[in-house]
């Protein structure tokens, strides 16, 4: 059996995700933080080939010990894809915006990573395989005006997968990122779609397939000499 792990996977994108992966003959351990409803959907999607696993990816214990706990109770296996797709959104001009938005959307979508990461890096390097696929954002390329905790937190993602990739690469574990744009999910709930559409060369949104598609890529063996790259998912918007 071979596993996957997708962050924020009950929703959205992370769904989406799971369903791919899935198709590509993998066991999903499907992660989320409070939507027991919909993680169990993605779960009913997966036709059984999977798990959940809640915990809340910003909490440094909970997401060690979420992933040691699975790892001893598979002692044969171990996570070969990661897919860091869980994020949230706080937006607010600079001038207005609290220190908790900063500091929920860093932890969420940043310091995440680092706890996730860590945790399953080791296997994938003694194994000698790995994929880690980083979900960031057109935010995160360009920066976007009242997201300025996003578009930190998501170029951070984008630096951190640079890095990591160099230092990882002959270890046969590759280290990418997908930057969508705006896709149809809970997350752009209240977005006006109608005027944002007018900027965007394919007009209109992208949908979660979109991107996962492309994860699906990164996430499999034919894409054993990519790394370190940024995939832009956005309908031409950011060229
Ligand atoms: P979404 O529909 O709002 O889904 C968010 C997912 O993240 C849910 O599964 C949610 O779990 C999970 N999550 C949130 N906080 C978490 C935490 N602390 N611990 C564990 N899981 C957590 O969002 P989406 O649009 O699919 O976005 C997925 C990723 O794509 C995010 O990283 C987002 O920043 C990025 N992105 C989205 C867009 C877009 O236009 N939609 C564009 C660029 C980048 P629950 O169901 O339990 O809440």
């Amino acid at each position: 059996m071979k596993y996957a792990l997708v962050t924020g996977g009950s929703r959205g994108i992370g769904r989406a995700i799971c369903q791919k992966l899935y198709q590509m003959g993998y066991e999903v351990l499907i992660n989320y933080v409070s939507n027991d409803a919909a993680a169990k959907e993605t779960l009913a999607l997966l036709d059984g080939h999977g798990e959940l696993m809640k915990f809340d990816v910003g909490d440094p214990e909970a997401s060690v010990k979420g992933i040691t706990q699975w790892q001893e109770a598979h002692p044969e296996a171990y996570i070969e894809v990661l897919v860091n797709n869980a994020g949230i959104r706080r937006d607010n001009l600079l001038i207005w915006l609290e220190p908790q938005e900063w500091n929920q959307v860093l932890r969420t979508n940043l310091d995440s990573w680092y706890y996730i990461t860590r945790a399953c890096l080791q296997p994938m390097l003694l194994h000698r395989y790995g994929r880690i696929v980083n979900v960031t954002s057109l935010s995160g390329v360009k920066g976007l005006p009242g997201q300025t905790n996003y578009s930190a937190a998501k170029g951070g993602l984008i630096a951190a997968t640079k890095a990591l990739a160099q230092e990882v690469a002959r270890k046969k574990v590759t280290v990418n990122a997908v930057a969508p744009g705006f896709i149809k999910t809970d997350m752009v709930e209240g977005l006006d779609e109608a005027s944002l559409k007018q900027n965007i060369p394919a007009a209109r949104f992208g949908t979660p397939d979109e991107v996962a598609a492309v994860v699906g890529f990164l996430a499999s063996a034919d894409a054993s000499y990519v790394t370190g790259e940024v995939i832009a998912v956005n309908g031409g918007l950011y060229t």
